[in-house]
């Protein structure tokens, strides 16, 4: 990959440097399309053991099954399937290309995303906005080439950012999954303890799952950090720019 001076300028500008192709391929894990789990605060922490989907979460999947996007929208809006509808201002479904080969996937909206409807536009959203930059995609009106899909795993902000629960992971996951159906990516990027348990249902901490190409859907995945824990610890970002160059470079090995 060859970097523009205002790419090196930028990446330098975060504390990340510069990536060479790797010369031996990355392993690919094994598909895994199942349903997914949840669990604590640090991107270090394990991860708890998935629960099978109750009966009522079947019944919802069934309901949004086969929606387009409009209906989508709609049934976000109006979701009332768990307690986060109390005290959400609005819900935040998602922006971005429809076709986007890039889909980045979050946690949950915090207070700002709450505000304004739209995923990361918090803090943590300048940072991922600067790191997609540096790769040539963007989140405003572009190509579905260099225009990101945005989505998060829960729609709606739970108080005063906690973590999200497990039932509401389960009740909010329907939508997610048919996002990924709509916007057929070709990458995806699970950022955070909770994309990744969510499309994953992975036990493992970020640090061991990152650095090598996950599939969900038959999509490749990769696994890295949050960028609001990348705030919070610097010496990661160099990482996370690690994971960003490795979706880069299977993107482009898959087009050949
Ligand atoms: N963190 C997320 O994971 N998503 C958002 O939309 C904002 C912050």
């Amino acid at each position: 990959m060859g970097w523009t001076e205002r790419q090196a300028a930028m990446l330098a500008e975060m504390g990340l440097r510069l990536w060479q192709p790797p010369e031996t391929a990355h392993p690919v894990a094994a598909p895994d399309d199942a349903p997914r789990p949840l669990a604590g605060r640090t991107e270090s922490a394990a991860v708890a053991a998935p629960q099978p989907a109750s009966p009522v979460v079947r019944d919802r999947a069934v309901g949004v099954e086969g929606m387009g996007w409009d209906a989508l929208r709609e049934a976000v809006t109006a979701c009332r399937a768990c307690k986060l509808c109390e005290g959400r201002r609005q819900t935040v479904f998602g922006v971005g290309h429809p076709s986007a080969h890039w889909m980045v996937v979050g946690e949950a909206p915090g207070e700002q995303e709450d505000r304004q409807g739209e995923p990361f536009v918090g803090k943590s959203g300048q940072l991922l906005d600067n790191m997609l930059r540096a790769i040539g995609l963007t989140r405003t009106e572009a190509e579905a080439a260099q225009q990101v899909y945005i989505a998060n795993t829960l729609k709606c902000r739970p108080p005063g950012n906690r973590n999200p629960e497990p039932e509401e992971l389960a009740q909010c996951e329907p939508f997610l999954i048919r996002q990924v159906e709509l916007v057929k990516p070709r990458i995806i990027l699970a950022m955070g303890r909770f994309a990744v348990q969510s499309l994953l249902r992975s036990h493992e901490p970020i640090g061991k799952l990152r650095g090598r190409v996950h599939r969900y859907q038959g999509v490749p995945l990769i696994v890295t950090y949050h960028p609001a824990y990348l705030l919070r610890n610097l010496e990661d970002k160099a990482k996370a720019w690690d994971d960003l160059c490795l979706a880069v470079h299977t993107l482009r090995a898959a087009a050949g």
